[in-house]
């Protein structure tokens, strides 16, 4: 085999391992809207939104809001959706970049500077970076102009500096908020989505102060209304992401209104970024969804420990999650004992979970019943299990010896497959990583052995197969290139290095 012109990949951190950039596991994305309420009123509000709103794309208009037993109502939907097929568009109230990013994205459209290209920076508070003159302008009549002149002695400030990364987020959202609902002048009038952020429920313990903001209020009456705006941010703002790693957050009432929680969730969201204006989200479809049923997005990743999950969703949210997943490890949760998994457990994780390298993958596109998990497997929903085998597949696969990593990047899959809904977009995401390491694998080695070298190359091919499939249903989404361009490309090298060997 002929590997002299190979390109070593470059494998990525594993989402729940320490690598990992990104380590808020929770807040893939957060939205909320339970509690009591009158639902014949709300659909009627929501129905004459989408009648008169441009923000939202046609697609939104396959989904009615149906009364709920605990939250306010669900969006359900009114026709069949196909995997991948996009549910509804969502425009932002606002976002801003996580401080991380500054400087890297632009802070309107929060893309990244074209072909190495730089960003342009504005040269009133030299604290914020635009694709081009386009982008600058439409922030600026937002609400950078008001902003622009005390920004830079704001974000140097004690009480700016101090604050947490999820309080710095909040106080910039708040403050470029707080210009668009108290204009002046020649600014367009955008009362409808602010009046659905208005309708969501606060949050259960909402923060009885405002933040620092970067704008005076002098006015009780505008400091009230900012109030309850802000009550509303804890359990309804968004983490935006790329390909799951977060870059900033958003305001989208639309998304916050309909979709309610699952952590076996049918729909995932996704973000837009294109030029001109802020990032759209999108809510597709993982698999099929059929009329009449409820669309539900995830508000926490679906892997974290089920104690973290529900803590989470009981403070920040206020429910207590009586989803499918959540039903099963309540009741498996006293039994668990921390251990590690024995080559038995592996060996039946695999087969049950239909992680077998030696057939063709069949991609699972029904919810698996949660019920049939057989016993013996219980013991991988420790809350250690995941976090360990990740760890060590993500150690492995960026050390010297890529090889030593494939024994956990499938037992790793395999668990996935067990804990997530079908084609959730971590799957295939690992699926790409266990493919790239299995090439890297096969470059790393000292000798050729050809058999050995064909196994390597077909558990790549295996992978990228369970890889194209998932992030093929996710589809484009913010940054460019990313898997779906990493995986045309290792499939290029991989036929190569076929043609040579035939
Ligand atoms: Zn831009
Ligand atoms: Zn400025
Ligand atoms: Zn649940």
């Amino acid at each position: 085999m002929d590997l002299s012109d190979s390109v070593l990949l470059v494998t990525q951190a594993t989402r729940h391992s320490r690598f990992a950039r990104d380590l808020t596991l929770v807040h893939l994305s957060k939205t909320r809207v339970y509690a009591s309420g009158t639902p014949s009123c709300a659909v009627l509000q929501v129905a004459s939104f989408l009648r008169t709103n441009s923000w939202i794309g046609p697609d939104s208009l396959n989904l009615r809001l149906d009364p709920h037993a605990i939250s306010r109502n669900k969006a359900v939907a009114k026709i069949e959706f196909t995997p991948g097929s996009v549910i509804a568009v969502a425009q932002p109230l606002t976002t801003a970049l996580l401080p991380v990013e500054k400087e890297q994205r632009c802070d309107l459209c929060h893309n990244r500077p074209q072909h190495n290209g730089r960003l342009l920076k504005c040269t009133g508070c030299a604290s914020h970076w635009y694709c081009d003159v386009q982008c600058q302008g439409v922030a600026w009549k937002a609400h950078h102009r008001k902003i622009c002149g005390s920004y830079s002695r704001f974000i140097a400030s004690p009480a700016y500096v101090s604050l947490s990364v999820q309080d710095k987020m909040d106080s910039l959202l708040l403050s470029q908020l707080c210009v668009e609902i108290f204009p002046s002048d020649h600014l367009p009038h955008r009362p409808s989505p602010l009046a659905i952020f208005e309708s969501l429920i606060p949050s259960k313990s909402p923060p009885q102060q405002l933040p620092p903001m970067l704008v005076r209020l002098n006015s009780p009456d505008a400091r009230n209304r900012l109030q309850d705006l802000y009550s509303r941010f804890g359990n309804n703002n968004f983490v935006l992401h790329s390909h799951l790693v977060s870059f900033g957050h958003g305001i989208y009432p639309l998304a916050s209104r309909l979709f309610n929680h699952s952590c076996v969730p049918n729909a995932a969201v996704r973000y837009s970024l294109m030029r001109g204006r802020p990032p759209s989200m999108e809510v597709i479809a993982l698999r099929t969804i059929a009329a009449d049923e409820e669309v539900c997005i995830p508000y926490v990743d679906p892997a974290l420990p089920f104690g973290d999950r529900e803590r989470a969703l009981n403070i920040i949210y206020g429910f207590s999650c009586s989803c499918p997943l959540c039903h099963f490890q309540r009741a498996i949760a006293p039994l668990l004992s921390d251990r590690d998994i024995s080559p038995q457990n592996r060996q039946h994780l695999l087969e049950f979970t239909q992680c077998l390298t030696h057939v063709s993958h069949t991609h699972q596109d029904t919810l698996q019943d949660f019920s049939e998990i057989p016993a013996s497997l219980h013991s991988l929903f420790h809350p250690s299990v995941l976090p360990r085998l990740a760890e060590s597949f993500s150690s492995k696969s960026h050390g010297p010896a890529p090889e030593s990593a494939l024994h956990d990047g499938l037992a790793l899959l395999a668990l996935y497959r067990l804990i997530y809904p079908p084609n959730y977009p971590q799957i295939g995401l690992h699926a790409l990583e266990a493919a790239k390491t299995a090439w890297n694998a096969l470059l790393s080695k000292e000798s050729r052995e050809s058999a050995y070298d064909k196994q390597l190359l077909e558990l790549a091919i295996w992978y990228l197969g369970i890889a194209r499939h998932i992030v093929g249903i996710v589809g484009k989404e913010g940054d460019a290139g990313g898997p779906l361009v990493e995986i045309d490309f290792l499939s290029e090298l991989i036929n190569k290095e076929l043609s040579t060997t035939a």
